[in-house]
């Protein structure tokens, strides 16, 4: 059997997939993972990662044999795309089976940081009710949705927005004449029209703190973002800053600059509502992005290619 390096925390029923086909090795085993490449990364001619932790740099030079890498997820921010292009190494991602989870989690925050669900729960869990009503909510029907980044995910956000009958308009670097709703090419005028502004674009470099203090100086006091793309995405000072003043009026978070790290002073905030990158997070999507995984590596053996190559 192929020998295949699992450089990242997998699902069980991932693993029982892989160990059908390769002779696996998890790097989090190994007590000393620098020392164990150096006597034995020569070996390995697959590689399965996760979208989450990807392959730090350098890894890849351990792995001189390496064909395919497969990463479980779609974010393609932590793998070394242009390494493994000068090696001719295929690394396939999975696209498309998380779209809908993804939007459903886009919305839950933004239905929690608007309505305040989490915060009443808290409310009523401490028995703060019997003295009086929890604080009044912000309306979401009919609310103006701003959506960055209208690929696959932002397109199945934009389309939940018709239920709440909340107009809906998109930045993005490129138009998409081909959609229903209307393209902003200035991100701060789209921020300062939304009430709601969420965030599901790429991370990485072309994309890093996007969202500056102007951004969420436009959106204003009385908007809301929502971050389901990456933390790099934001400027995390600025934005634990425009909380705390109240420039902005709640954020709704799944991703944060340096995971699983969150800033101390968005814990005590109650217009803030966090998760722990968790918008794939369902059996059913996982269970899918673990098949897609599978399926790029069985497409490569039968073909030399992906099934979802990584786009650079
Ligand atoms: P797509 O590639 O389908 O869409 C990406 C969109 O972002 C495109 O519309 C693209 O348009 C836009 N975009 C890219 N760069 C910029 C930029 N600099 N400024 C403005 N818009 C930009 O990706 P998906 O929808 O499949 O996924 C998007 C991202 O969501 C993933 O890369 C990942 O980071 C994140 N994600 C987060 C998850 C979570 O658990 N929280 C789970 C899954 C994904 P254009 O190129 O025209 O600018």
């Amino acid at each position: 059997m192929t020998p295949l390096l699992q450089a990242a925390p997998l699902m069980p029923a991932l693993e029982a997939g892989l160990a059908g086909h390769y002779q696996v090795t998890r790097l989090q085993d190994q007590a000393d993972p620098a020392a164990f490449l150096a006597r034995e990364g020569a070996r390995f001619e697959a590689c399965v990662t996760t979208a989450a932790i990807g392959l730090p740099p350098g890894l890849l030079a351990a792995l001189p044999a390496l064909r395919v890498i497969s990463s479980f997820g779609v974010g393609t921010d932590r793998l070394p795309l242009a390494e493994a292009r000068a090696r001719a190494i295929p690394v396939g991602h999975t696209p498309d089976v998380l779209n809908e989870c993804v939007a459903d989690h886009a919305f839950a925050l933004l239905l929690d940081v608007a309505r305040g669900l989490s915060a009443a729960d808290r409310f009523v869990r401490r028995g703060a009710w019997a003295q009086g009503p929890a604080p009044l909510g912000r309306r979401v029907h009919g609310a103006r949705l701003g959506v960055v980044g209208m690929g696959r995910i932002g397109q199945a956000i934009a389309r939940r927005a018709a239920g709440f009958d909340m107009p809906v308009r998109y930045h993005t670097r490129r138009a998409r004449p081909d959609l229903p709703w209307a393209h902003e090419p200035d991100l701060h005028a789209l921020a300062h029209w939304a009430d709601f502004l969420v965030l599901i674009t790429p991370g990485g470099p072309a994309t890093h703190h996007l969202v500056d203090a102007a951004v969420l100086d436009a959106l204003g006091p009385q908007g809301y973002l929502v971050n389901v793309a990456r933390g790099s995405v934001v400027d995390e000072d600025a934005l634990v800053a425009a909380l705390q003043q109240g420039r902005i009026a709640g954020a709704g978070l799944d991703v944060f600059a340096q995971e699983p790290a969150v800033p101390a002073a968005l814990l005590t905030l109650d217009r803030v509502v966090l998760s722990p990158h968790i918008a794939s997070a369902t059996h059913q999507t996982r269970s899918a992005m673990a098949q897609h995984v599978l399926d790029n590596l069985a497409h490569f053996r039968a073909c030399g290619q992906v099934l979802s190559p990584a786009p650079d």
